[in-house]
């Protein structure tokens, strides 16, 4: 089916909205690869309400993309169709709720980890070192130090992309490694995620490990978007791609991290184009070199330079 274009005339009719909707955004700011074209139509709703009344007059025939903060995302440079909602800080409040804090998908990891870190909840100390929101790292199932969202999350408030909102319970939701049951047509809009009471000084001690062990291993201050590509069954993706003697590899301004095989950095001009095909041509001298073919993990949205997906 061709995607209706979201400037139509679908916008010309829309309930008073309290949240930013505009044409044209251009979105590299919104992805920590600082690359990409723009959206079509970008939104970033207030709260909750605002997100139903937006939802419930999409067209079914206009595409919805949903970002979080763009740790693990890659826009392609010829932009995104249709809209684009991200969920920024105003959909992020955090707020305890017996062993459980309730926080909106806004919310970022680092803020939810000090939280419960403050609240003397433990459990959530690895969330410290994942730089998403609570509604990508939901989507992701992301994790660190063996431990993963599936394990705290309780359940997830969800709006689908007509504005009807449900409450999934984590057995639901179809978790696996780095992967949710959860559709390009889902909104996470909130998470109850368990903690178990705990010592604040041990609390911020682990996270303090943690932060230390992220910056001795990962190039944290780079343009770059986490894990490229998803760790085989038994097997890490940095070490088969520096098998594949690809450390250091560069494609116009993308390169392959020297610290950390498996993260792609946009050394300062990178394109898109650039980050992706460096990624292909990894995964093609994996597959040639160790005869493993790697998965991306990090997700390719929009349509490339000159229109095609
Ligand atoms: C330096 C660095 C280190 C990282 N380390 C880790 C790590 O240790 N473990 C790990 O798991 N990940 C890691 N990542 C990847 C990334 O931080 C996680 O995947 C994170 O959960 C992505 O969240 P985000 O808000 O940035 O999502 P985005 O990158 O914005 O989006 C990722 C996906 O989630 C979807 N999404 C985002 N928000 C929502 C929402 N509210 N509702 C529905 N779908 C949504 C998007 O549509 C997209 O499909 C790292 C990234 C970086 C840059």
């Amino acid at each position: 089916m061709m995607a209706a274009h979201a400037s139509s005339h679908w916008t010309e009719d829309l309930p008073p909205l309290k949240g930013r909707l505009e044409a044209n955004v251009p979105l590299a700011r919104y992805s920590w690869f600082r690359t990409g074209g723009p959206a079509e139509l970008f939104f970033e709703p207030a709260d909750q309400d605002d997100l139903c009344a937006l939802l419930g007059t999409l067209p079914a025939d206009v595409r919805l993309t949903v970002l979080g903060v763009g740790s693990n995302i890659l826009i392609r440079d010829g932009g995104v169709d249709g809209l684009v909602i991200r969920m920024g800080k105003a959909m992020g409040q955090i707020a305890r709720d017996g062993d459980c804090l309730m926080v909106g998908a806004g919310a970022s990891d680092f803020a939810v980890a000090h939280a419960a870190r403050d609240y003397g909840l433990s459990g959530l100390e690895f969330l410290r070192g994942v730089p998403g929101s609570i509604g990508g790292a939901v989507r992701m199932n992301a994790g660190a130090y063996g431990v993963e969202m599936a394990d705290i999350l309780v359940d997830a408030c969800i709006m689908d992309r007509f504005g009807h909102i449900r409450t999934v319970a984590c057995a639901d939701l179809d978790f696996s490694y780095r992967h949710s049951g959860l559709s390009d047509r889902d909104v996470v809009v909130s998470a109850r995620l368990r903690g178990v009471p705990g010592e604040r000084e041990r609390i911020e001690a682990r996270m303090a490990e943690i932060s230390k062990a992220r910056e001795d291993a990962q190039p944290l201050r780079s343009r770059t978007g986490g894990s490229t590509f998803k760790n085989p069954p038994g097997m890490k993706a940095w070490e088969l791609i520096d098998r594949a003697g690809c450390r250091g590899m560069t494609l116009g301004g993308a390169q392959i991290s020297e610290k950390h095989t498996n993260f792609l950095i946009n050394t300062g001009t990178a394109s898109s184009g650039d980050l992706e095909d460096l990624g292909d041509m990894v995964r093609q001298c994996v597959a040639d070199q160790c005869g493993v073919t790697l998965d991306w993990e990090i997700r390719r949205i929009g349509k490339r330079a000159g229109g095609a997906r």
